[in-house]
């Protein structure tokens, strides 16, 4: 059975805008997905969907079941979908500006129930994956990098300790040096920790070589999907979102 399992879900804004159209989907324990498709296809609706976030923005999933290791979700607040290990990393470096990077990791943490060690304890893993988090740890979130932000919002998701995390346009305005190091740290926590981790991205090519398998998304639905490395080789995928061919 997969860990996530989306079936035949339909999602609606403000009660008339229908965007999801009968989207499925499915992410198997411990691999990396990435979802695919141009501007406006529903991919942030998709991962919002999931984590319950839908429902902080007038938007309803009306049809269809979201099913996390054997449970339907679809139902629950945000808050729940977290406790279940389900992180949503959004699109945009959404950090807290007004506190300091190490405030931003702690704060991250308010859903679980852990103790001060163990929040330590997440806090150096956070820091052996970011040394840089560590360097400026004591600085303002609002001062730091473009990078130094998309790096604590992995951070900030790590700290939730999460069975699947699913990340939205990690590389959106990052330098293709920082872009690099970003994936390799995304490879590093599926590999090293486990995390199962959907992947939504525009650069396609970075993507498609980190994930096992991709799916690609038209207007509301999934057109295709399969094996990263048939993907590789579709022609319109090569055309489309890999600009050659
Ligand atoms: P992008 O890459 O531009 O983020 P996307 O594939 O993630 O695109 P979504 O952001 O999910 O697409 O948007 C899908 C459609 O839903 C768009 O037509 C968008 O205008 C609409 N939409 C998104 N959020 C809302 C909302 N809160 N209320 C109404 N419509 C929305």
């Amino acid at each position: 059975m997969a860990l996530l399992s989306v079936n035949n879900i339909e999602v609606i804004y403000d009660d008339v805008i229908l965007v999801l159209k009968g989207l499925s989907l499915e992410v198997e324990e411990g691999a990396i997905v990435a979802l695919l498709g141009a501007n406006g296809a529903g991919k942030t609706t998709t991962l919002k969907a999931i984590s319950g976030l839908l429902k902080t923005e007038e938007g309803e999933v009306t049809d269809g079941a979201i099913v996390f290791d054997g449970q339907r979700i679809n139902d629950l607040e945000p808050e729940k979908i977290v406790r279940r290990g389900v992180f949503q990393v959004m699109e945009g470096r959404r950090v807290f500006v007004d506190l300091t990077a190490r405030e931003n990791l702690i704060a991250a943490a308010h859903t679980q129930k852990c103790t001060r060690r163990q929040l330590d304890e997440r806090i150096e893993q956070v820091y052996a994956y970011f040394p840089r988090l560590k360097e400026r740890q004591n600085g303002l979130a609002g001062y730091l990098s473009g990078g130094e932000q998309q790096m604590l919002v992995i951070g900030r998701g790590m700290m939730a300790r999460p069975r699947l995390m699913m990340l939205d346009e990690p590389s959106l305005g990052l330098s293709p040096l920082l872009v690099g190091e970003i994936f390799e740290i995304i490879a590093r926590l599926n590999r090293e920790l486990g995390t199962t981790i959907l992947l939504v991205e525009q650069n396609a090519r970075m993507a498609l070589n980190i994930a096992s398998h991709g799916y690609i998304m038209e207007n509301g639905k999934i057109v295709l999907d399969d094996t990263t490395e048939k993907l590789k080789n579709n022609e319109d995928v090569k055309r489309f979102y890999l600009g050659v061919g």
